[in-house]
């Protein structure tokens, strides 16, 4: 595309528009702020919004706002005009540091799980300076933190603003111990983002997509993508249209989209930007979904950011790929090329093991949501077992860490890391092991269990959180040790024997590993009522307070939003389908059953003689399966009045629901094609690339 990198970043108040719009010393202090982590000269905010102000103006902006995401996991915006009144009735463009630094909303209709009640409905937005400001919809957007009067984290950034901090501190230390000492530490993420287009009409004639953004019912068509032939197959040109489009919006903020192709499903693509520090990559994602769904709209077509919008074709998830990184750009979890390198990296790396060893319901809880409880453990989705997949190579080098022995086992002499010979580490050493939930693939690990609709923000703070807690745990007994060599060889030994349990290479969707994995002891918690509770698990609860991340009362609330939010869901789907099968479906099966029997008379009148056999079998097979319907939305609507906790929608109403999809999706293939009250599978799968 012409002038694409003109484009770039011109919607995003950058370092460059910083550098341009502030006076000098207020640029300098801004910086300090944005690239040491120091604390804000709240002095500065009246220049800095002055400067933030003419920029916007200058680009059309009428209003500004402080965006902000609450834990309903979307964003959220409250705007305010420039405008304010001058003497004589005139009025004028102002901005004042005040606004910038902090604004005040009434926010009780945003979840805070008891945190916060209604009469006391204040909540605080604080701005973010880490993340840059941008123009959306002549709105300039100040990214910030949302919590309330007492100072409790009321949104997802909070904590992951707490919890990078928490990582940074920890990775300086053991730094230090290396003697790398670092200026600034922090967790980078990539967000893979799939995603499924398919008309703007058909969507809109689906209930189902309209209210829960995944089809309740739909029998197959003929073809599912068996053939594998729409993986990175050709684009069509409809959704090149569309991609080109998008492109250009996310290049204007700043989002530099990478990797754009065609998924498995037909109808599914990935998009995925370049990764930044976990806080941006979590602002930019949230961006990313909004203007993806916005630009859909103007091409005709629905964006479906659900994790599994149709049963039978693939789910949609979103890769976090994740690494520590420092401001000089050097990545921590990159295997280097000499021995005392590979000893840092092998200690970040067994950090790494540890955490998602001990924390694996942490990681599990951070993947859980109504929609992504459709998709994991699938057969194409990751399974429900947290587990890690290292590569051949790297087991080999963990094995002979632990025995002590030489990697290349040939020679039995002692293996002293940092001082004596350690095989460099070939990059790009693991192979793509696409079943694993959590995949170191070369100098980064890969968390393939987040859903697609789902913020970023959750799966960060998780690994930020347990990798800070292992580096602390590592950092105290490295500082006292007095031989370092001796210290690490024994703690990486010990590390590796304690948590190689979740190293799993194999076949992650082998229904063998599920009883292997029971052996081992690690935990599969299955749906998200199953594994919301263990959010209060005292060691979760222990390792969020030290490491400074969430009270016991945040936890608490976070459990009661995330279960309620489960709740809620599942009763909107249920009622979906509910209303679908009595205002359309019952309908439909009704009129066809009328012309059925119409035909039946009618044919008897004729020709009174003639078989009859085939219409009054369909007749009766279309009024078996409309009893069947009929029934189970009956047996639904009971089971879902009675349901009260989020384990009672779990184990009775979902059944419920398959129940009633059964017989309603047979009802499809016995309907003609032009009775049936909605688009089918066919038409939103296929119908939208092939037009
Ligand atoms: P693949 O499909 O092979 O998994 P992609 O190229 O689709 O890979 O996506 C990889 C993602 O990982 C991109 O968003 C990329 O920016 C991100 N990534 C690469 N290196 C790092 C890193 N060090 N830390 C975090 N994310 C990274
Ligand atoms: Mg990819």
């Amino acid at each position: 595309m012409k002038d694409l990198d003109k484009l770039f970043g011109t919607m995003v108040f950058n370092d460059a528009a910083m550098e341009a719009y502030l006076p000098r010393e207020t640029y300098r202090k801004l910086k300090m702020t944005i690239d040491e982590g120091q604390p804000l000269d709240t002095a500065l905010a009246d220049s800095v919004a002055e400067g933030m102000k003419r920029w916007a103006t200058e680009r059309g902006a009428t209003h500004y706002t402080h965006w902000f995401q609450p834990q309903t996991g979307v964003t959220a915006e409250k705007h305010d005009s420039f405008l304010s009144s001058a003497p004589g009735g005139a009025a004028i463009l102002s901005f004042s540091g005040k606004a910038l630094i902090k604004g005040e909303s009434d926010a009780s209709s945003f979840p805070s799980g008891g945190l916060r009640a209604t009469f006391e409905a204040r909540g605080y937005t604080a701005w973010d300076p880490t993340s840059y400001a941008f123009l959306k919809d002549d709105t300039l957007c100040i990214p910030t933190a949302f919590c309330s009067y007492g100072g409790e984290a009321l949104d997802k950034k909070t904590p992951l603003l707490r919890s990078m901090r928490a990582l940074e501190k920890q990775a300086k230390r053991i730094l230090a111990l290396f003697g790398n000492p670092a200026r600034r530490v922090f967790a980078t993420a990539g967000a893979e983002q799939e995603y499924f287009l398919i008309d703007r009409k058909d969507y809109l004639r689906r209930q189902d997509l309209l209210y829960t953004g995944r089809t309740l019912f739909g029998a197959m068509p003929p073809k599912g993508q068996e053939l594998d032939d729409f993986y990175y197959g050709a684009i069509d040109a409809q959704v090149s249209e569309y991609m080109k489009d998008l492109n250009r919006e996310l290049w204007q903020m700043g989002i530099l989209a990478k990797t754009e192709h065609n998924e498995a499903a037909p109808a599914q693509h990935e998009l995925a930007p370049m990764f930044s520090s976990a806080n941006v990559a979590c602002d930019q994602n949230q961006l990313m979904m909004e203007l993806m769904t916005k630009v859909a709209k103007r091409h005709g077509l629905a964006c479906l950011l659900h994790e599994k919008p149709f049963q039978g074709v693939n789910g949609s998830g979103k890769h976090v790929n994740w690494s520590i990184a420092t401001d000089e750009g050097v990545n921590l979890l990159d295997p280097g090329s000499t021995p005392s390198a590979n000893a840092q990296f092998l200690l970040f790396f067994c950090a790494v093991i540890r955490a998602v060893d001990e924390y694996q319901e942490l990681l599990r809880i951070s993947a859980s949501s109504c929609g992504n409880d459709q998709r994991l453990g699938a057969g194409e989705a990751p399974p429900t077992i947290i587990s890690v997949y290292v590569g051949e190579e790297l087991e080999m080098i963990l094995k002979a860490v632990e025995s002590g022995t030489h990697y290349d086992e040939t020679e039995n002499s002692v293996l002293r890391i940092g001082v004596d010979t350690l095989p460099p580490i070939p990059k790009d050493s693991t192979d793509r092991n696409r079943t694993s939930t959590f995949a170191f693939t070369g100098n980064r690990f890969e968390f393939r269990m987040p859903g697609s609709s789902a913020s970023i923000a959750d799966p960060c703070v998780a690994l930020n959180t347990i990798v800070a807690d292992s580096l602390e745990a590592f950092a105290d007994e490295l500082e006292r040790a007095e031989d370092l060599t001796k210290a690490l060889q024994e703690l990486l030994r010990r590390t590796i024997r304690e948590h190689s349990r979740v190293i799993f290479n194999g076949n992650g969707y082998d229904p063998q590993w599920h009883a292997e994995a029971r052996d081992r002891g690690l935990p599969a918690l299955h749906s998200t009522a199953d594994a919301v509770p263990h959010l209060l698990d005292e060691k979760i609860v222990r390792v969020m307070a030290r490491q400074g991340i969430y009270t016991r009362t945040e936890l608490n609330a976070n459990c009661r939003i995330l279960l309620d939010a489960y709740r809620k869901r599942l009763r909107i789907e249920a009622r979906t389908m509910l209303d679908m099968v009595r205002r359309e479906l019952l309908p439909a099966a009704l009129r066809a059953q009328r012309k059925l029997a119409e035909t039946v008379t009618a044919k008897a009148a004729a020709l009174p003689e003639a078989d009859r056999g085939p219409e009054s079998r369909l007749l009766a097979a279309i009024a078996e399966k409309t009893a069947e319907i009929y029934a189970a939305a009956d047996a639904l609507e009971l089971r879902l009045d009675a349901a009260g906790e989020a384990a009672d929608f779990h184990d009775r109403v979902l059944p419920a629901m398959a129940a009633l999809r059964k017989p309603a999706d047979a009802l499809e293939r016995l309907l003609p094609a032009d009775a049936w009250p909605f688009p089918t599978y066919g038409e939103l799968l296929y119908g939208s690339s092939s037009s």
